[in-house]
């Protein structure tokens, strides 16, 4: 063999081995929500198929939410690692004094990106070269940082759970080049039974039975699909419940003119921006009113919230006792929920739920409680992506991993 031959031959070797060595397909992960699903009622509801996936995994004794304890704020946190004062994301209402309409989750307006700050696990994932795919999440339908999921469903209340995991698993069974490594999953249906029927009541155990079959309707799927060996499946929730009373409402309009503000939030947590900008003012007209009503200034919110560093946080917030609301008798009068969430997360009630297990995740662990604000670098690890920087801390999940 001459030298020349010698040199083809080896080259030919080379690439051979080169196309043999396929990269390892990258990890997928299914971060699944049921909204409003309290640390508490992992052992009290009728969720086998959940507890099964926590026995397979880890688990949280709870997962703490963050202030203020709301669906799209923390829905926003969980997936991007950020307290709501540094995502923007600082309530399901907002009003920004340089923005001329205000953000509502259900409006137009939320589709603005300019409300939507910090970087979203799916834009990591697509940064990186991976794909996405959204099954509702707050924040999905918006282009952050000019990047929508690589596939995304517009939010729509009254799709059936069972549509929502067949959609999911359409999107897994794609061919691999357009298979996505991360999902979201989004359930509504036990914060609304909550809210409509209170808790311990049958409308909330329904609620429980038809989400846990639609968590084994995934893991089912899943299996088909012989995907079982690289997935992990997260299933978290943004805030707990408590129960609310006809006997422990403060009323707000007993205390102030209320044509004189904005209500930006009330029942269990009030937020409140004067009109003519005099904060001092309101602030003296609420502040030591009701023993069951704490009232701060935005620069004096206890510092453990991290609720103060971002204009759009209304100028008076205010935090009744646990169990205890304040709003207008107008809105009593229209609709007053036997159960909400909006207090502090001293309570634990308000704590949330935190499951995860797949093949990187230890097994059979029960951890501490921990904030949520850590759950995106948690995400990241599992998926192999370079988190974005973020207020969580990669230490304080590395013990559930393998
Ligand atoms: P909350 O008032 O904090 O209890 O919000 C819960 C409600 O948020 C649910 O009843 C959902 O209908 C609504 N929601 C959840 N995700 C979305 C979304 N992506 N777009 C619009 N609304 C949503
Ligand atoms: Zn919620
Ligand atoms: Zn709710």
């Amino acid at each position: 063999m001459n030298r020349r031959t010698f040199l083809c031959s080896v080259t030919l070797a080379l690439s051979v081995a080169v196309s043999c060595a396929r990269p390892a397909p990258a990890p997928i992960l299914i971060l699944v929500s049921f909204d409003g699903f309290r640390a508490v009622d992992i052992d009290r509801l009728p969720v086998p198929n959940l507890r099964a996936l926590a026995a397979r995994g880890v688990r949280a004794k709870a997962l703490i939410p963050s202030f203020p304890l709301l669906t799209f704020p923390n829905h926003y946190t969980l997936v991007t690692g950020l307290y709501p004062e540094h995502h923007g994301i600082v309530g399901n209402v907002i009003v920004d004094p340089s923005f001329p309409e205000r953000f509502s989750m259900s409006a137009k307006t939320a589709k603005d990106p300019r409300w939507w700050g910090g970087e979203p696990i799916w834009v990591t994932a697509i940064r990186q070269g991976r794909r996405a795919a959204t099954m509702f999440w707050p924040g999905s339908e918006v282009a952050i940082g000019g990047v929508r999921p690589t596939f995304t469903v517009p939010y729509d209340k009254k799709m059936p759970s069972a549509d929502r995991v067949t959609q999911v698993l359409t999107w897994l069974a794609l061919p691999e080049d357009q298979r996505p490594s991360f999902v979201s999953l989004y359930f509504e249906e036990i914060d609304s039974a909550s809210h409509d029927h209170g808790l311990e009541t049958p409308e909330m155990t329904a609620a429980a039975t038809h989400l846990d079959a639609a968590l084994g309707q995934l893991e089912a799927g899943v299996t088909r699909l012989g995907l079982d060996d690289r997935t992990t499946i997260v299933v978290a929730s943004d805030h707990g419940m408590a129960p609310l009373s006809k006997d422990r409402v403060i009323f707000l309009d007993d205390d102030i003119d209320v044509s004189t503000v904005d209500i930006v939030e009330s029942t269990a947590l009030l937020e409140l921006w004067p009109k003519d900008g005099d904060v001092d003012r309101l602030y003296r007209e609420l502040h030591g009113r009701h023993p069951q009503l704490a009232i701060y200034r935005r620069e004096e919110t206890p510092d453990w919230l991290h609720y103060r560093d971002n204009p759009r946080i209304p100028s008076i917030v205010g935090i009744p006792d646990e169990g205890w609301a304040v709003m207008t008798h107008a809105r009593f009068e229209r609709k007053f929920d036997p159960a909400t969430h909006g207090w502090d997360s001293s309570h634990p009630a308000l704590h949330a739920l935190f499951v995860a297990a797949g093949p990187a995740v230890r097994r059979g662990v029960v951890v501490e409680p921990f904030a949520n604000v850590h759950v995106y670098d948690f995400l990241c690890a599992v998926l192999k992506l370079t988190p974005a920087p973020n207020d969580g801390n990669p230490a304080v999940t590395r013990a559930f991993l393998r």
